[in-house]
């Protein structure tokens, strides 16, 4: 690790050590990070992964950090940071951003170019990369619908994928194992920026009245199960408002966890096996997280 920090400190890199994650994800729990590196270019990015991959450190890829959860013992290894990675450009119906740009500034400014197919991302906190490896959606739309092609680096190569050969599901991209986004392109469709605007108002006001926007989260804790929404079951197993340490299940909308201010990501765990313990021996259902709760090596 520590010649690898030399390495890239040598390369002039931006590096944060022993940093406190509560600090970078949305939730606000975690531990620190040994290093977080930000890229200031996709140069400097794809530099970065040849080092860190032929170092053999372990390693992390975050955007937002609006869908993960790192525990209290912190991450054993670096973290490349895409928050620097922010630039995009508008040409025609097309869109060319880097992993890092956020969605919903995506969203503004194509909608200001007179283009829809974005709107879905009104209220999504997350970047380009974090989205497409989510499949992130709401609003009746999903990151797949607008994909063109994406840029990955895999083991040491940069190559390009075209949307054919791109396989979405709920929440999730099936990209080659270990796969990192570094560009991406849109293909939108012309639209009408007035009845944009609308949409994406009344996307954001239902949001504010029935999620809690005003407490850190992660989004949905779980993905939907087969036939009933995950914040309906949780209610209906009576977890609505339940609560460990500083961590509660939202009383606005059960499938988030909030977190009251002195939350430990322990604290989150241990809500969310909870909840899957009871949806399993009540209802036999399985909840599966939706959020990333990464795991120490
Ligand atoms: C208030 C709130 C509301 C939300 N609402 C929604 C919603 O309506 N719909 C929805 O789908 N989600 C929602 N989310 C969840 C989250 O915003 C999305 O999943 C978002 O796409 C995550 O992006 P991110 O950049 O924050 O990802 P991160 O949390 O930084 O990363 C998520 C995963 O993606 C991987 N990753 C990130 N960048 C890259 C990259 N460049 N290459 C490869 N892998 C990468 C990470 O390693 C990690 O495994 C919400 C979250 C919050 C806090």
């Amino acid at each position: 690790m520590s010649e690898l920090l030399t390495k890239l400190s040598s390369n002039d890199c931006e590096i944060e050590k022993q940093f406190p994650m509560n600090r970078y994800i949305t939730l606000k729990v975690g531990g620190n990070a040994e290093a977080v590196v930000y890229p200031r270019s996709i140069i400097e990015f794809t530099n970065i992964l040849n080092n860190v991959y032929e170092s053999g450190v372990n390693f992390l890829i975050l955007g937002a950090g609006s869908n993960t959860i790192i525990q209290d013992a912190g991450f054993n290894g670096v973290i490349i940071s895409t928050k620097k990675l922010r630039n995009f450009t508008i040409s025609g119906n097309f869109v060319h951003a880097e992993c890092g740009a956020m969605l919903s500034t995506i969203m503004k400014n194509t909608v200001k170019e007179n283009l829809k197919g974005f709107e879905f991302a009104a209220g999504i906190p997350g970047t380009v990369g974090g989205g497409i490896f989510m499949n992130a959606g709401a609003n009746k739309g999903e990151i797949k619908d607008v994909v063109e092609e994406v840029t990955i680096w895999h083991g040491g190569k940069v190559r390009k994928l075209h949307r054919n050969e791109l396989s979405f599901e709920y929440r999730k991209c099936h990209l080659p194992e270990g796969s990192i986004i570094t560009n991406a392109t849109f293909s939108l469709k012309v639209g009408n920026k007035e009845q944009s605007e609308k949409n994406i108002k009344e996307y954001l006001e239902y949001r504010n009245i029935t999620q809690p926007v005003n407490l850190a989260n992660t989004g949905s804790i779980f993905k939907n199960p087969e036939n009933i929404a995950a914040g309906r079951l949780l209610e209906e197993l009576g977890l609505k408002g339940s609560e460990i340490g500083g961590a509660r299940f939202s009383e606005l909308h059960a499938n988030f966890i909030v977190n009251g201010g002195n939350a430990h990501a322990s604290d989150v765990i241990e809500l969310i096996k909870k909840a899957q313990k009871m949806a399993l021996e009540q209802r036999g259902i399985t909840l599966e997280t939706e959020v990333k709760i990464i795991e120490q090596s």
